[in-house]
């Protein structure tokens, strides 16, 4: 039967002064398939209900905490309660109220890396899986059309059989101790408890995401070093990898947050035996397409010759070439398709492929098995460590 109201959504995380929290808000809304009806906002109590006061949300869907979230919102009938939350609180609280709220039956969009371990991640798969729910993670960069384009490039076999993958993740906000000032973001970052890894957690699993989403290959080994460069830091602050793909590909991934001069500049660049492709995600509406002994190819978002070789890419586009897109709409693109599965869900039938095209629980186990493989090789004396499984 069709669903005729907005999906219900509840958030976790995301007070005053939060960073990502805002962001998922506003991308949820952005297709107007969503609408923020509840939250445990922040860490303090007072906090949560100073977020719903400038949020104008309803004084009695805002909690203390998620739990009280969790038991207050059952009470609800459906269709009035929550269809799903968005977990943007740091690391350490993902697993505990991921778990909880799957648990509880309910649909589930996280923030990455999406656990603290491997062991928690395997946990969520199952929940989800036994539970029959829909689970998002937010590993928006997937969620650019011309990633899209790119992906399926690959898929149409246009680049040939892929050779090397480099992939990059530098940002340079952390080459002071800026942690030591008391700035939010960069305190729990780094300390231990809360972030689990340093800069391979917060931006490594970014680069890691995008190669196998863009190639749908499978690191199998890494050879990594960690390096913590800021005195007294807590945590790893850059990241080098030498990794090696299931088809014998071969790649770089580095990430750092001591890069003096970059500010988020994620970029991979694919080469096959035919083709190579370049991407940067702070000039995300291009992608750069090489052919040997031909010009470079700068192909642009919106024009009609992306969506004739992608359908994934003219779904996520919003505005005509030339009016830039960028992080706001890859989040809603993330959160469009998540919305559209669960909506089928919810009205009992199948969501189309395209649907689908969305980071889920199987791609936050491989970022936690990513991460945890780059920690053990970084520790070891052996050149290769197998991904683990
Ligand atoms: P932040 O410190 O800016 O915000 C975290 C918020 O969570 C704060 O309001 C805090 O009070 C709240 N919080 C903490 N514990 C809570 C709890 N138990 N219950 C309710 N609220 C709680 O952090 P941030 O930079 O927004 O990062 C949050 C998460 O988002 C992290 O996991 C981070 O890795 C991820 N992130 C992802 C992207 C991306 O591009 N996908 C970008 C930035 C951050």
């Amino acid at each position: 039967m069709k669903l005729k109201r907005k999906l219900k959504m509840g958030m976790v995380g995301g007070g005053p002064g939060a960073f990502i929290g805002e962001v998922h808000r506003k991308a949820a809304r952005l297709d107007a398939k969503i609408e923020l009806v509840a939250g445990a906002f922040d860490i303090e109590p007072r906090k949560s209900q100073q977020m719903a006061r400038q949020l104008l949300l309803n004084r009695r869907r805002v909690y203390n905490n998620y739990k009280e979230m969790i038991k207050e919102e059952l009470k609800l009938p459906v269709g009035e309660r929550i269809d799903f939350v968005s977990v943007t609180t740091p690391n350490n609280w993902h697993f505990p109220i991921a778990r909880d709220f799957l648990k509880a039956g309910f649909n589930v969009m996280c923030e990455k890396p999406m656990t603290f371990n491997v062991r928690q991640a395997k946990t969520l798969q199952k929940l989800v899986k036994s539970k029959s729910l829909v689970f998002g993670l937010m590993h928006n960069y997937t969620g650019y059309p011309m990633v899209k384009l790119a992906r399926d490039l690959v898929i149409k076999k246009e680049l040939g059989e892929i050779r090397k993958i480099v992939v990059q993740y530098p940002q340079d906000w952390l080459a002071t101790p800026l942690e030591r000032t008391g700035q939010q973001q960069a305190a729990w970052r780094t300390d231990p408890k809360q972030s689990g890894a340093g800069c391979v957690g917060d931006i490594g699993s970014h680069a890691e995401n995008l190669a196998e989403y863009i190639t749908g290959l499978k690191i199998t080994h890494i050879c990594a070093e960690l390096t913590t460069f800021v005195k007294g830091r807590r945590v790893d602050d850059d990241c080098n990898c030498l990794v090696r793909f299931d088809n014998g590909a071969r790649g770089i991934l580095h990430a750092s947050q001591v890069s003096i001069g970059h500010e988020n500049d994620l970029a991979i660049w694919i080469y096959g035996a035919k083709k190579g492709l370049e991407w940067h995600q702070e000039h995300p509406n291009y992608l750069y397409v090489r052919e040997l002994g031909g010009p470079v190819q700068v192909w642009r978002r919106g024009n009609d010759y992306v969506a004739t070789k992608s359908t994934a890419a003219a779904r996520a586009t919003r505005l005509p070439p030339g009016h830039p897109e960028a992080f706001f709409e890859a989040f809603a693109n993330i959160y469009c398709n998540f919305a559209d599965t669960l909506r089928a869900k919810l009205e009992g039938s199948k969501p189309d492929k395209l649907m689908t095209d969305f980071p889920d629980v199987n791609d936050g186990l491989r970022g936690m098995l990513f991460i945890e493989t780059v920690l053990a090789s970084a520790h070891s004396r052996q050149k290769w460590t197998a991904m683990k499984r």
